[in-house]
């Protein structure tokens, strides 16, 4: 296909329209066209659409807190906690009271699911007493999902039994290469979180300019294979200083475009599309959940990103509407698909 074909754009909308999730060749076609050409916003349209008939109109907002800030040895070329980076020199971590009244005001707030994150070799006791605690402290309704290190299954299983409905993981771009860890070991973790019935949302992420259209396209298609509570994409922030910042940052409107094109790479089983950080660009996309963060947050250099880059729940809430989303009230369905919207 040439760039601009608006017929072979036609069709491939009319076929995604139909129900029918698109294949790598023409993923890669639709990651090609350029980021402000007319096709390039008539597929941000296009999953809009389709985003908003799954959730009812209805999008998501999650919040994160995390339960320690540290220099961590997975060293993420992309993550302000990796040791190599140098941003971070010592661990603090939050006492339990300190969390507790994170995920309440997280509650407060109206967050659809509330997470607890940690960096790589936070100890997994801790981590476990700590989710009880939060847990014993928030309404039983609420959804707790957790974004923590590779687990065996030992592992997700008792993170199932301390009260967890999901989890966050990712299998990140160039895994292995800009990380230190195992792009197969995220793959089994993967599995062993849905082994022990715990729903896996997940991302394209973090997606630089360096990543070509390929790359993307089998990126979104491991995502489709795991059957998500969602998929969706997110860009790198740069992290001043850092060896991959020197690759520089996509746009939001990029960012955007990858989105949508996402969304057309999974099948309606799939009832989420995520983009981070929360903007108006990504949610005309088809973005149908933001996420909200308060304490460390692995894309700042501030110890409280709600000093930093972080958003309120507030905040992201204006997003959705400024860009014409109603935000669901209540747990959230993606992390739970036996409810109905
Ligand atoms: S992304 Fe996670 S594993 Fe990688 S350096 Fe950051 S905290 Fe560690």
């Amino acid at each position: 296909m040439l760039y601009g074909n608006a017929m072979h754009v036609d069709e491939l909308l009319k076929k995604s329209a139909n129900g029918e999730v698109l294949s790598r060749n023409e993923l890669v076609n639709l990651l090609k066209l350029p980021q402000d050409s007319a096709e390039a916003y008539r597929v941000m349209a296009a999953a809009n659409r389709i985003s908003r008939e799954l959730a009812d109109n209805r999008a998501e907002i999650h919040a994160q807190l995390a339960l320690n800030l540290a220099p961590c040895p997975g060293n993420c070329a992309f993550c302000s906690f990796a040791r190599v980076n140098g941003v971070f020199d010592t661990e603090t971590r939050l006492e339990p009271a300190q969390a507790v009244a994170y995920a309440r005001q997280f509650e407060t707030d109206g967050a659809n699911a509330v997470f607890i994150m940690t960096t790589a070799t936070y100890p997994f006791g801790r981590f476990i007493e700590m989710s009880r605690e939060i847990r014993r402290n928030l309404k039983p309704e609420t959804i707790l999902i957790a974004n923590v290190g590779d687990q065996p299954p030992e592992n997700a299983h008792r993170m199932r039994a301390a009260g967890f409905s999901g989890v966050y993981h990712a299998v990140r771009l160039r895994e292995g290469i800009d990380t230190g860890l195992s792009p197969d070991k995220r793959k089994e973790s993967i599995r062993n979180f849905q082994d022990a019935g715990l729903e896996v949302g997940t991302c394209v992420e973090p997606v630089g300019p360096e990543h070509s259209p390929e790359e993307l396209a089998d990126m979104i298609l491991y995502t489709a294979s795991i059957n998500p509570a969602y998929s969706g994409a997110a860009r790198r922030i740069s992290i001043p200083g850092t060896r991959i910042a020197q690759n520089g940052m996509i746009s939001e409107l990029r960012m955007a475009q990858i989105v949508a094109v996402t969304r057309l790479g999974m099948p309606r089983t799939v009832p989420g599309n995520c983009t981070h950080e929360p903007c108006a660009l990504g949610a005309v996309a088809g973005a149908s959940l933001f996420w909200a963060e308060a304490g460390a947050n692995p894309r700042d250099v501030e110890k409280k990103t709600e000093e930093g880059r972080g958003e309120t729940v507030s905040d992201c809430k204006k997003i959705f509407s400024e860009s014409g989303w109603d935000v669901w009230e209540g747990p959230s369905r993606y992390y739970n698909r036996k409810l109905k919207t």
